[in-house]
């Protein structure tokens, strides 16, 4: 393209950074005020313009349209300030976003499929305008954060999540699809609204919802046949059937069971470097059986395993309270599958805090969507049974946290090893300085989707996310630790992501898994790989 195409093109848009040369060359002489801006000052423009939003949904509008005018400036912007813009082209401003996506929504990002297309689903697969799609995001809409269903509003999500992998692990943004599918929604205020954007009916349930899933799974490996496919915010009834599914059939995970249990993990692995424990000792009691939950228990008790435990001494170190009290074995009637695990041969308890004074944990991991549920008694009995009683509030969006870290760190005394799942200001409490990690998956699912792609896996397995899990809380400094952060800074964010992706890779070679040859140099081989905002210089 050239003239007043190559504006519109946010891949190949420089706004007022063309030079002179291309100006004249590619007729956009006239097109763009006279003055030539180099990329830093472009970037150095658009920051103080996030500055002078009022407020962070509209600073998210103004990122979401920098980032359908140029690509490049917009990464240059997010990866230069990353703990400043993931808040806000992320958790937790995303959620809001999505609750209004009907009524900000402008310009079309990622594909919309829905059951109307049932039967030519691959034809509007084609319809995508970059061809060599290697990433695709995916969500149904029906279990946005903690927010519940919100239909075909919760494309936001996958639009978030894949601006993430460029600006977090460097896939090129070209390689990335964003898809939304639209079977409807339950949320009946939604569909009533007047700027409602997706189909007005009810979701779609049993055989037609699977057979919709069916061709759309057909068509993505037929169309993008080299695709790793990300399943994201689906409800959980149908997310373990479809990981259960599909995952051997395409290179797929789902990021809400497998990568919010290696990020849970990483913080679980990096606050025994605090307290000394060894994992196998670790006793862990889940606010919330659900997808986040029970992928958490699942992936500590295969590391406890490689520790020397059996998967029955494992799964007896998890326990978890539901909507409906502690899962125990009494209740194995009404249990779904995915918690039958952990329903153990004990007495029903009907409440958290009597849960906590019973079962006495090492860990409280709060994944259950219901806020201030981590009460001051709660907290504090934690703290009577532990020198650093660990309290995770995993919830998003910070609503939803099941307490605050100022919660956390007043009522255990300042010794809670405290994370959460949206970001927390640091606290001051009497006189010592504590920085809350935060839990976030984003420290996982880019390096593990770089390191799919690079090695080209045929699978992604419970292994890699394992290996994901152990690089980021060995990546986790002593001066973090000190400060109470199981994490690392986000600002080392690429080199996590790039160190994760190497072990996945790694994993993926030695199972046998890659298609792609094997570099010497796994960590060079992605590096060099890797999407960096700079302007081309276009001859
Ligand atoms: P989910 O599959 O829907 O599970 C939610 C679970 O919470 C269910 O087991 C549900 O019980 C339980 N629950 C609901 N109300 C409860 C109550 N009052 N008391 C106790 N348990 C209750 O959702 P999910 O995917 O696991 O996600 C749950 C939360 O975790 C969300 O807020 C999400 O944002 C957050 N999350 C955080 C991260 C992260 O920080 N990295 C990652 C993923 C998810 P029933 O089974 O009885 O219905
Ligand atoms: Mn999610």
């Amino acid at each position: 393209p050239r003239g007043a195409a190559l504006l519109t093109d946010p891949l190949l848009n420089k706004g007022t950074a063309f030079t002179e040369r291309e100006r004249d060359a590619l007729g956009l002489r006239g097109l763009l005020p006279p003055r030539v801006f180099t990329l830093e000052e472009q970037a150095q423009r658009s920051l103080a313009s996030v500055g002078r939003k009022p407020d962070a949904l509209e600073k998210y509008i103004y990122l979401a349209n920098l980032q359908n005018r140029n690509e490049i400036l917009f990464y240059r912007l997010v990866m230069d300030n990353i703990e400043e813009m993931v808040p806000l082209i992320y958790t937790p401003t995303v959620g809001q976003a999505c609750l209004e996506y009907g009524a900000i929504y402008r310009r079309p990002r990622g594909l919309f499929l829905t059951l109307r297309d049932r039967g030519r689903i691959a034809e509007v697969l084609h319809h995508w305008p970059l061809q060599g799609v290697r990433l695709i995001v995916v969500t149904d809409g029906e279990r946005i954060l903690g927010l519940g269903d919100l239909g075909a509003l919760g494309m936001g999500i996958p639009v978030g999540k894949l601006s993430l992998y460029t600006a977090c692990a460097g896939v090129h943004p070209s390689y990335t699809l964003p898809i939304t599918l639209d079977v409807g929604s339950d949320n009946q205020e939604l569909l009533d609204g007047p700027v409602y954007i997706g189909l007005r009916q009810k979701r779609a349930r049993g055989a037609e919802y699977d057979a919709f899933i069916e061709e759309f799974v057909t068509a993505v490996r037929t169309v993008f046949p080299k695709a790793l496919l990300q399943w994201e915010d689906f409800g959980n009834t149908n997310a373990f059937r479809l990981l259960g599914r599909y995952r051997k059939q395409l290179p797929s995970f789902n990021d809400d069971i497998q990568g919010t249990a290696a990020v849970a993990l990483a913080g679980v692995m990096a606050t025994l470097r605090v307290t000394g424990g060894t994992l196998a000792q670790q006793r862990l009691l889940f606010l919330g059986a659900g997808e986040a939950g029970t992928g958490i228990a699942d992936l500590y008790v295969a590391a406890a395993m490689s520790e020397g435990l059996s998967e029955t001494e494992a799964r007896a170190r998890c326990w978890f309270v539901d909507s409906k009290g502690l899962v125990v074995k009494a209740r194995d009637g009404e249990l779904a599958d995915h918690k039958r695990p952990y329903a153990h041969e004990h007495p029903f308890i009907a409440t958290l805090g009597e849960a906590v004074r019973t079962l006495k944990p090492t860990a409280l991991i709060g994944v259950s969507g219901m806020p201030q549920t981590f009460t001051q008694p709660i907290v504090e009995q934690m703290a009577g049974l532990n020198q650093r009683p660990v309290v995770f509030a995993l919830s998003n969006p910070t609503s939803k946290a099941e307490c605050t870290a100022e919660q956390a760190y007043a009522w255990s005394d300042g010794r809670a090893i405290f994370a959460s799942g949206s970001p927390f200001p640091e606290v001051s409490f009497k006189g010592r300085r504590h920085v809350p990690g935060q839990g976030n998956n984003i420290y996982i699912f880019p390096g593990v989707g770089l390191g799919a792609l690079a090695s080209e896996s045929r699978e992604v397995t419970d292994a890699m996310f394992l290996a994901a899990a152990r690089t980021l809380a060995a990546m986790v400094d002593p001066a973090d630790l000190e400060l109470g952060r199981v994490y690392p800074a986000l600002t080392k964010i690429r080199d996590v992501s790039l160190r994760i992706a190497a072990a996945v890779a790694a994993e993926a070679h030695d199972l046998g898994l890659a298609q792609a040859a094997r570099p010497d140099d796994l960590v060079a081989d992605i590096r060099a790989r890797m999407f960096e905002p700079v302007y081309r210089e276009y001859a």
